[in-house]
């Protein structure tokens, strides 16, 4: 049985003093359910005073991104270690913003992903179509790049360790979101995949988040699904009611 898991994806959005508050007024209402696992994405900028917030309760914390060399003159650029410091656990990794406005590839997202394996991080590897690739009946080829891109070189016991969020392009922060029996189908496909690169055991046990405006009001149908194991939040993470009925939808 897959435990559920429900993170919110902040974006550039809040400043350090805003996060601060967004975390209080979550820790307040979700901090001690311990139904589905939360996680909380904050700008780096926040990483911190978040962390200290969410102090006590069961709210995890991430970052929505990271760089894959360790330490060097990588300008703007975050590592594992500044993330790890400051009580980050997950890690967003190939976000569809990166990959359309920050030339993100398959090969980066592999990168990342190993080396937030090696350093003790679980990334959260996002996969997702465009409504172009969508319409040219490409969306399969496309989500089975990333996922095999993804993972490439990646042993079944690392890959034992990650999460994959599925977000159609299309359905990120539009409000259009994929129907529960879409998203079931892109989720079933990418459980296909994992069989066909590993086995039964990590196509079974890896949790499948889906993402692109879950709502109060959608979050219950998706995650019903049998092979949708939460959502990946962005717009209804920056509401504490919101993202509060989300993760009681998961629980
Ligand atoms: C996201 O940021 O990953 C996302 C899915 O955003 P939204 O929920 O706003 O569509």
């Amino acid at each position: 049985m897959r435990r559920k898991f429900v993170a919110g994806n902040w974006k550039m959005y809040k400043t350090p003093s805003e996060a601060e508050t967004l975390a209080g007024d979550l820790k307040s209402a979700i901090g001690a359910l311990n139904g589905a696992e939360m996680v909380v994405c904050p700008p780096y900028t926040a990483l911190d005073r978040v962390n200290r917030v969410i102090q006590g309760s069961n709210i995890r914390l991430g970052a929505q991104d990271l760089h894959w060399e360790d330490q060097g003159a990588y300008t703007g650029k975050i590592s594992h270690d500044m993330l790890k410091d400051v009580g980050v656990s997950h890690v967003i990794i190939g976000h569809s913003e990166q990959r359309t406005y920050f030339h993100e590839t398959n090969e980066t997202v592999n990168k990342k992903t190993v080396k937030a394996l090696s350093s003790g991080l679980t990334p959260i590897v996002c996969v997702g179509e465009t409504l172009d690739e969508r319409e040219a009946g490409r969306m399969h080829d496309v989500v089975q790049s990333h996922v095999r891109g993804g993972y490439a070189g990646i042993s079944k016991a690392d890959a034992l360790k990650t999460i994959i969020a599925y977000e159609p392009v299309w359905a990120i922060g539009t409000g259009k979101t994929a129907t529960p029996e879409q998203a079931q189908e892109v989720h079933a496909f990418i459980r296909g995949l994992l069989k066909e690169m590993y086995d039964a055991e990590v196509a079974e046990s890896l949790r499948i988040l889906y993402g692109g405006s879950v709502k109060p009001d959608n979050a219950g149908e998706l995650f019903s699904q049998p092979d949708i194991d939460g959502g990946l939040i962005g717009g209804a993470a920056l509401k504490a009611p919101d993202f509060k009925a989300i993760v009681e939808a998961a629980s």
